[in-house]
């Protein structure tokens, strides 16, 4: 093993969010050690409050911007 830092895994479509079920784009790592998924949608929603309470968040919404939309079957 090297002393470099691994990179935060990447969110998949395996990761869902933990409100709708929809696939997440937004990991939001909790200072107690828990970890949340959200959707794009729902991690606005919360955004406020999980700034709050998060030691990192993982904001992979960008990435919905390159998904060709012949790859979403989920979001509506
Ligand atoms: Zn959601």
């Amino acid at each position: 093993m090297t002393t470099t830092l691994a990179p935060t895994n990447p969110l998949t479509a395996a990761d869902r969010c933990d409100r709708c079920g929809a696939q997440a784009y937004i990991r939001v790592v909790l200072g107690s050690g828990g970890e949340l998924l959200f959707c794009a949608h729902h991690g606005k929603r919360y955004a406020d409050g999980l700034r709050k309470v998060a030691a990192e968040i993982q904001d992979e919404t960008a990435r919905l911007r390159d998904v060709p939309a012949t790859a979403t079957n989920d979001e509506a």
